[in-house]
């Protein structure tokens, strides 16, 4: 017997590293209208990298001893080592890197899209992004740091110590090859111009769109405001396939019409909500694989 069309799609696409859950998920990618993206992890590798250490003045003071750039990189690292955020990811592997030791964490805790949390010995170190920063002198004082960073295309994340900010750490994170030519494709194939959301400063997300070539930019977004979004375009009539990595776009992967996502960088959580699956780790699977049956169902693509 034939294979009827969508299931042989779904077979085709397997092959080549797209698993579709369904041949209603296939069917929903033929009607989607509108691609939007995650950032980190998903247009970018993923792997971003430890570019600075700045520790903020009067920092020493306190508790903390004599802080050092060293010190505040070491707590930094013990805290984010449970975490599955490429961004804790890279902290850790740097402290390792330079052969620092890095302290057991308890009480650990992680907020999606903001950063973490965890008992250092008899401390409690904070690293996460700026938009978490109160108001007051000290954090003022980071603030001008974290933009001077971001001015020049960096993430940068804010270490608190007990409560007050005592460093900012510097990340950059390379697009991921075959990027512009995936957004040149899809807007090809949908006919609309695909979206960034990302919860990244916006200069850094300014930065890495313009590489992309997308115009749609959304920065600074927690991850119910990615859902938002998703809503926002979904209201005005468009059938959103959002690509992201569930890190912390799990809830609007969940919203869109299709959520598809990036497989090996990809949390558990993603993998099992998301309605399709880019096994390899290539953002061209979603143009090649899945994309090719956005807007017009090919059978046997
Ligand atoms: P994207 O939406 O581009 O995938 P995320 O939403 O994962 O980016 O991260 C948004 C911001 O939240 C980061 O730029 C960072 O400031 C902060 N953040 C999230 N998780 C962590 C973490 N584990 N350590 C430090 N900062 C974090
Ligand atoms: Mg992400």
């Amino acid at each position: 017997a034939t294979m009827p069309p969508l299931l042989a799609a779904i077979a085709t696409a397997g092959r080549h590293g797209a698993l579709v859950k369904s041949a209603v998920v296939m069917e929903r990618l033929g009607t989607a209208t509108r691609v939007a993206f995650d950032k980190t992890g998903t247009l970018t590798e993923g792997r971003p990298y430890l570019s600075e250490v700045r520790l903020l003045p009067g920092a020493a003071a306190g508790r903390t001893g004599d802080l050092t750039e060293q010190r505040l990189l070491a707590l930094a690292a013990a805290a984010e080592q449970p975490s599955e955020h490429p961004l804790g990811r890279a902290v850790v592997k740097a402290a390792s890197a330079a052969g620092l030791p890095i302290a057991p964490a308890e009480e650990f805790a992680s907020e999606p899209g903001r950063g973490v949390r965890a008992r250092v010995g008899g401390l409690i170190v904070e690293v996460a992004g700026p938009a978490c920063l109160p108001a007051g002198d000290r954090d003022q004082a980071a603030r001008d740091v974290v933009d001077g960073l971001q001015r020049g295309g960096h993430t940068a994340v804010v270490v608190r110590i007990d409560g007050t900010a005592a460093g900012v750490l510097a990340l950059a994170d390379r697009i991921r090859p075959g990027a512009a030519d995936t957004v040149t494709r899809l807007t090809a194939l949908t006919g609309t111009a695909p979206v960034l959301l990302t919860g990244d400063n916006a200069p850094a997300a300014a930065r890495l769109a313009e590489q992309a070539g997308i115009g749609d930019v959304r920065a600074g977004l927690l991850p119910e405001d990615k859902v938002s979004a998703v809503a926002g375009l979904q209201d005005r009539g468009a059938r959103v396939a959002l690509v992201g990595d569930g890190v912390n776009d799990a809830p609007a992967l969940a919203a869109a019409h299709v959520g598809i996502a990036m497989g090996r960088a990809g949390s558990d959580l993603a993998l099992e909500t998301a309605d399709a699956v880019i096994t390899r780790d290539e953002l061209t699977a979603v143009p090649d694989r899945l994309a090719a049956y956005l807007l017009r169902p090919q059978p046997g693509f």
